[in-house]
């Protein structure tokens, strides 16, 4: 069709309507027409919807969807997250093979799935990794807190109820639901309490592994949508294959390194009438980085999850200066966000080097990593942040090491003068 048969009917009458719904031309935005047909904006921006998926759904399946490479996932997490190198490498090329495993058909072998299991106490970045993941990947996400799922029929989320949450991020298309992410969180938490498989059900979490097993390892769930959304009017639940999902499990498995610890003991011959002093070190120094499935097993998490999570990854814990780089260097730097917020108000904001260095050795202080961070500055902010917008001339407000520990308010500093608050 050529250009000048295609007009738009900005200024006609008004007796055309959309040949697609119906809608007369007063009723809608614009109404093109062609020889003998009109079209309103509605209907065009629906066929761009049905065109868009339809292409996405042929590039899945020609596997011609761009995937990116291990090296630009891992600049990419680098972007976002500070140190880890080992579990951003592992992570590169584990989500690399995943996703591989299911764009591009590879003749008969069977590649394994590979979920992921990241051990870390808390705040070093658990949670970031797998939305950052999301992220790169452009799949939807979804978490869940291993302690709040229960067994079907008992009081609690099923943890098809995971599921659920991630079709609604997915805007209930269930083939986009089906290639996503699901970070489940204090997986640690849900560990059976002693190491025999237990005859009668174990309230301690053996059944929620279980439940969550056959969703790890790929399975068809019914997921209640409610009749949610234009894609599943009416319906009260939908199918949804979890075999291409990508599950990222993690948790802080605390006193982990003391299994892990007494395994070598015993593989390098300290067992009995061992020197007690030199086995205790061994323990101590032990490296979570260690783990084999085997300690994961004397940990409490039943053998054929641990089965299912090929991929072990472990965070190290964060000093003071990976810290100071948190509040500062990614993307989305939580100080970044603070000097954003003033600078909406006219207000620069400046954290010296020393108060950042305070910051950091509070957080560490508190051993909660770098979730910490976040409530300090939020404290030391507060009242800044209450006066900023009311303040005539204000241009600065600086915060240095004395501020960050009390001795003095914040200074502001003013277009003419300078003084203290
Ligand atoms: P976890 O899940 O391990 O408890 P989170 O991923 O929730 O920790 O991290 C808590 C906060 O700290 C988040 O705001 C996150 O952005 C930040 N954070 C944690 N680790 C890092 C890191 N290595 N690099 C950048 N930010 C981090």
């Amino acid at each position: 069709m050529s250009d000048e048969k295609i007009t738009s009917t900005e200024n006609k009458k008004n007796d055309q309507f959309c040949s697609f719904c119906g809608k007369a031309v007063y009723e809608v935005k614009k109404l093109v027409s062609g020889r003998n047909v009109c079209i309103c904006d509605e209907c065009i921006a629906l066929c761009n919807d049905i065109m868009a998926d339809d292409l996405q759904r042929d590039a899945v399946k020609n596997g011609t969807t761009k995937l990116p490479t291990p090296h630009q996932i891992y600049d990419f997490l680098n972007e976002y997250i500070i140190g880890q190198d080992d579990a951003k490498r592992a992570l590169s090329v584990a989500v690399y093979n995943h996703y591989k495993r299911h764009t591009v058909s590879v003749s008969d072998v069977e590649i394994q799935k590979s979920n992921v299991l990241l051990i870390g106490s808390t705040g070093t970045g658990k949670t970031l990794f797998a939305q950052t993941l999301a992220r790169i990947l452009d799949v939807p996400f979804a978490i869940a807190d291993a302690t709040t799922l229960t067994e079907a029929g008992y009081v609690g989320d099923d943890v098809e109820s995971v599921l659920a949450r991630l079709l609604q991020n997915a805007n209930f298309d269930v083939e986009k639901a089906g290639r996503g992410i699901i970070y489940i969180d204090e997986i640690d938490k849900i560990a059976r309490k002693s190491e025999n498989p237990s005859l009668t059900r174990d309230v301690s979490g053996e059944g929620v592994q279980q439940a969550l097993l056959k969703l790890v390892e790929g399975t068809v769930a019914n997921v209640p949508v409610g009749g949610a959304g234009r894609k599943h009017p009416g319906e009260a639940t939908v199918q949804l294959d979890t075999s291409k999902i990508l599950f990222i499990c993690g948790g802080a498995f605390d006193g982990l390194n003391k299994i892990i610890g007494a395994r070598k003991s015993v593989r390098a011959g300290i067992g009995f009438g061992a020197d007690v002093k030199s086995k205790q070190e061994r323990v101590d120094a032990s490296n979570l980085s260690d783990v084999q499935p085997e300690d994961l097993v004397k940990f409490g998490i039943i053998p054929e999850l641990v089965g299912r999570l090929p991929i072990i990854t472990t965070l190290q814990e964060l000093d003071e200066n990976a810290l100071v780089k948190i509040l500062t260097e990614p993307k989305n730097a939580i100080v970044k966000q603070y000097v954003a917020m003033l600078g909406i108000d006219g207000v620069k904001l400046t954290v010296t080097p020393d108060g950042l260095q305070e910051v950091a050795h509070m957080a560490v202080q508190r051993k909660t990593g770098a979730r910490g961070l976040r409530s300090i500055l939020e404290k030391l902010l507060l009242q800044p942040m209450f006066d900023a917008p009311e303040k005539d001339g204000l241009q600065e407000i600086v915060i240095d090491k004395d501020v960050v520990l009390g001795k003095k308010p914040y200074v502001e500093i003013f277009a003419e003068s300078k003084k203290v608050a």
